[in-house]
């Protein structure tokens, strides 16, 4: 056993503060516990979420996370008391007030168990890392220093354990392939597994969606299966069968794409299924892609370790340094990173490690061989089964160059959001934050920034030496960059003092939209965004856009040019060229061309100020705020149906496209919406469709619950509504919110009473935590409730006991904003326009309640506090869910009884409603 000093133990949570000082555990007031954690260093979890419930947000200490992060880098752990015990084989604390005793405890066994020559996966580089840390004062580095012994033989570094990716040749195109109704069907079972229950629907699912495998019949017309398979059908084994299948037998590639990274992370555990492949060689054949600015990138982390990052950034750098020796992919966002761990450092610095801005080397950079970006692009190319995201697929579809390959054979889970993925991705905004990024891209570090990005002289050094005209091309291109925003463009924009072409744009945008935001309006009065329709601008915001538009167009023209004298080049093949050179070039030759579509795009837009109208587009103005902090200013344009460019780009080059969701109809039964949606009448596809019910006994499982006596409006009796509910059915509530105002309004009322009755509740927006470690709380404790907005309604996946309440604060009306009205008046000269909201609101419904039940054995209610929901709506649930309207009151019993908890007694309170006693 390892003897550990003294250190005290800190405890904070809505319902008390406690600290165990070695012998015992007190109460304490959070004025001591901030004095005492400023005097001496304390053993905590969490350090952020223990400093926001003392009130004090600069709390630093020995946080058992950091000591996690740094021992057991890429392995998880749920970062509660609770997770926190069990990982280290502990029993978990039955009351608050036992959580710093714990911490203690498990700081000495997790001590121990790196000390001496015990077994320890992660031990190489642990001993070098301490030292680093040491020197950059971590807190936990004495401790840990003095525990791990020196290793006799200096250690391997994170560069030199790296694996290389090998070049491999290109793979053939697939063969054309049959897949017979036998063989899917015997693919299927094996995937169930021999004891498995049979699912009705799932083997004519899994037949349907090997439809989508049949050799293409026209060019530019894919087999397209639209398949709509309630909850419980086992969708995710119903297409891997056909999918893996035909992989196999075709030596092709199939993209499984989804919408949200929970659902990405859950398919790639259920790969592990599928059976060897006849080779033998299971490595690579199925691989996890999401966009590069997902991914560290070695090159940023050198730079940090190097003396880039200082503080605690630097210290982040070198628990990113450990994780990624022991990665599985290099993926810092829901890959093997814990989600926590730059929440820990209030995520200074962890941005600054990936590839956000485009400012990859390539071959240029001395990691390219190893780097995971690479590996990933690489692997993908020789995958059966490549697992992506909607944003990536279209991404990659559209520019090709980073795939390796374009999917011809996609399955997109959650086929639903299709219509908003291709909405955000083939959108353009000319904002003072996109259009500084180009010019850093251009330019490069000015002025005092520091770091490692370079401008496009310094990347293509090699190029400026050997052809004049290319570094002419160049020269022009850096100069008209200097029209563009630069460092502070936001302070002189909002003070009235612009600088150049571009920020005057921006500051005319910024008075136009003011001159027209209308008072009264919630988002005005309330700080949040303003936006405004690109209809009848002022002549100031003319000139400037006339201005701006001659300053991007003196940039185009070099960059194109410089574009063609890269091609020319690479044509020539001079002496120096070798292939890191040449795929160098061929990296900038598809930037510049991202680039130079993306100031046509600029150009387009502006040339509708005070020009003719586009109808394929809806422009508008915005200024982005947040609780009245402006951070952007600029121009939007997206596309009236944004399926066009997603059929024109992903559609039409493929084979086979199966759009896959358990409300691909969007919970009213209506296939042409879903067809319209899935961009399938523009490709003039006639899609295969296939439907299948979810087995589930919704009637005894579910109920839907409409209170009908909270007033709109009344934030006291909302939330005192969410209380007395996640009261009754003892917390594994999920309350979703429109607003995120209203939900911290409710989370500030409600947090503290509900702890006290040891119910835990967690918000987004309001912990400091990010939302997937939210919900992996929520999963792990029985007890806990979370708050949360928009992506919590379809990015949740928590099947059992944990999820039993679904609270809805009203109807999930959309938004009125411009693109919205555009919509809906496309919609109603269609004859269509309340069909169209409607349509939106019964998805949102259907999908929130295909939260609740994920099992044949779920239990639970569905409660929508707002007496105001339309009955026509009320097709968004189930057809065999009991529908009921009732007062707080009886929902209240009803949930109780529902879920076989005692019916809480209950008087009331004054304005804030009910209370229990
Ligand atoms: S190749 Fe690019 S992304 Fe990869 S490590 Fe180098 S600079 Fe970073």
């Amino acid at each position: 056993m390892i003897a550990l000093p003294p250190l005290p133990a800190l405890h904070a949570s809505h319902a008390g503060v406690w600290l165990h000082d070695g012998e015992s555990t007190r109460a304490v007031s959070r004025g001591e516990a901030v004095a005492r954690a400023a005097e001496t260093p304390v053993l905590l979890l969490n350090a952020p979420l223990t400093g926001q419930r003392l009130g004090y947000g600069d709390l630093s200490g020995l946080d058992l996370l950091e000591l996690w992060a740094f021992l057991f880098p890429a392995r998880f752990l749920v970062p509660t008391p609770k997770g926190l015990a069990e990982a280290v084989g502990l029993s978990p604390p039955q009351r608050e007030q036992d959580v710093p005793a714990l911490l203690s405890e498990a700081t000495r066994l997790l001590l121990e168990q790196v000390a001496g020559d015990a077994p320890w996966p992660e031990r190489e580089g642990a001993w070098t890392a301490a030292q680093s840390l040491h020197r950059l004062r971590w807190s936990w580095a004495p401790l840990v220093a003095s525990a791990i012994p020196r290793p006799e033989q200096g250690e391997r570094w994170l560069f030199s354990r790296l694996p290389e990716w090998e070049e491999e040749a290109p793979r053939p195109a697939p063969r054309p392939v049959a897949l017979t109704p036998e063989e899917i069907g015997e693919r299927l079972s094996g995937l169930t597994g021999a004891n498995a229950e049979t699912r009705p629907g799932q083997r004519d699912y899994a037949l349907a969606v090997g439809a989508g495998f049949a050799p293409r019949q026209h060019r530019d017309r894919p087999n397209m299966v639209l398949a709509e398979a309630g909850t419980g059908i086992g969708k995710t084994l119903g297409y891997l069968a056909p999918a893996s299948l035909w992989a196999e037998q075709s030596g092709g590639t199939v993209w499984i794409s989804t919408y949200t990274k929970a659902l990405q992370r859950q398919l790639d555990a259920e790969t592990l299924r599928l059976p060897d492949p006849p080779t033998g060689k299971r490595t690579g054949r199925i691989v996890v892609r999401k966009g590069r600015e997902n991914y560290l990138c070695l090159l940023n982390l050198e730079d940090a370790l190097q003396g880039g990052f200082t503080g605690r950034a630097a210290i982040l750098a070198q628990l990113a340094a450990r994780w990624a020796s022991y990665s599985k992919d290099g993926d810092m966002v829901g890959g093997d990173l814990p989600g926590w761990l730059p929440t820990l450092f209030r995520r200074n610095g962890s941005t600054a490690l990936t590839d956000r801005r485009g400012e990859c080397i390539y071959a240029g950079c001395p990691h390219y061989r190893k780097c995971f970006i690479e590996h990933g692009v690489r692997a993908s190319a020789h995958a059966d089964i490549v697992i992506a995201n909607h944003a990536l697929v279209m991404i990659n579809a559209a520019r090709g160059r980073e795939s390796g390959n374009i999917p011809t054979r996609m399955i997109f889970d959650e086929g639903h959001h299709i219509f908003d993925a291709a909405d955000s991705t083939f959108a353009l905004a000319l904002t003072g934050q996109e259009a500084i990024e180009l010019r850093r891209w251009v330019i490069g570090p000015e002025g005092s920034s520091r770091g490692r990005r370079r401008g496009l002289a310094a990347r293509l050094a090699d190029v400026t030496s050997y052809d004049g005209e290319g570094a002419r091309a160049i020269e022009q291109a850096r100069e008209a960059a200097t029209s563009l925003p630069s460092d502070d463009w936001l302070k002189r924009v909002t003070g009235g003092e612009p600088f150049g072409p571009l920020e005057k744009l921006l500051a005319a945008c910024r008075s136009h939209v003011f001159a027209r935001a209308e008072d009264g309006k919630a988002d005005v009065d309330a700080g949040y965004g303003l936006e405004t329709e690109l209809a009848e601008p002022d002549g100031d915001l003319v000139e400037a856009a006339m201005e701006a538009a001659q300053a991007l167009d003196a940039l185009l023209r070099p960059l194109n040019h410089l574009g063609k004298r890269l091609e020319a080049i690479l044509a020539e093949g001079p002496d120096w060229m070798d292939g890191p050179a040449r795929a160098r070039i061929e990296g900038a030759i598809a930037s510049l061309g991202w680039r130079a579509d993306l100031v046509s795009g600029w150009l387009a837009m502006l040339a509708r100020i005070g020009g003719p109208n586009d109808p394929d587009f809806v422009d508008w103005l915005a200024v982005d705020r947040y609780e009245g902090r402006e951070y952007d200013i600029g121009l939007h344009r997206h596309w009236l149906d944004p399926t066009r460019p997603f059929a024109q780009t992903v559609l039409k080059p493929a084979h086979g496209v199966v759009l896959t969701s358990a409300t691909l109809r969007g919970g009213d039964g209506h296939w042409p919406t879903a067809e319209a949606r899935s961009g399938a009448p523009h490709v003039g596809a006639a899609p295969i469709r296939f439907e299948a019910a979810s087995p589930f006994d919704y009637a005894s499982q579910a109920e839907v619950l409409i209170v009908t006596d909270i007033k709109r409006g009344d934030i006291g009796a909302l939330a005192a509504a969410y209380a007395r509910l996640i009261e009754a059915a003892q917390g594994g509530t999920l309350g979703l919110f429109t607003a995120i105002r209203r939900l911290r309004a409710v989370h500030a009322r409600i947090a503290d009473r509900l702890a006290r009755a040891s119910l835990p509740l967690y918000a987004q927006h309001v912990d400091p935590i990010d939302t997937g470690t939210l919900v992996d709380i929520f999963r792990d404790d029985m007890r806990a409730s979370l708050l949360g907005t928009d992506a919590l309604r379809d990015g949740v996946d928590v099947p059992g006991h944990s999820l039993r309440l679904l609270v809805m604060e009203g109807v999930p009306w959309s938004k009125p904003t411009v693109l919205h009205a555009a919509r809906k008046l496309a919609a109603q000269g269609q004859g269509g326009g309340n069909a169209y909201d409607d349509a939106l609101i019964r998805a949102r419904l259907a999908q929130a309640f295909g939260r609740l039940i994920r099992r044949a054995d779920d239990r639970g209610s569905f409660v929508i506090l707002s007496a105001a929901m339309p009955s026509r709506l009320l097709s968004a649930f189930p057809a065999n869910v009991p529908i009921r309207r009732m007062t707080l009151d009886e929902a209240v019993i009803s949930v109780s009884e529902r879920l076989g908890f005692a019916t809480p007694l209950v008087h009331q309170t004054g304005e804030s409603g009910m209370k229990q006693i």
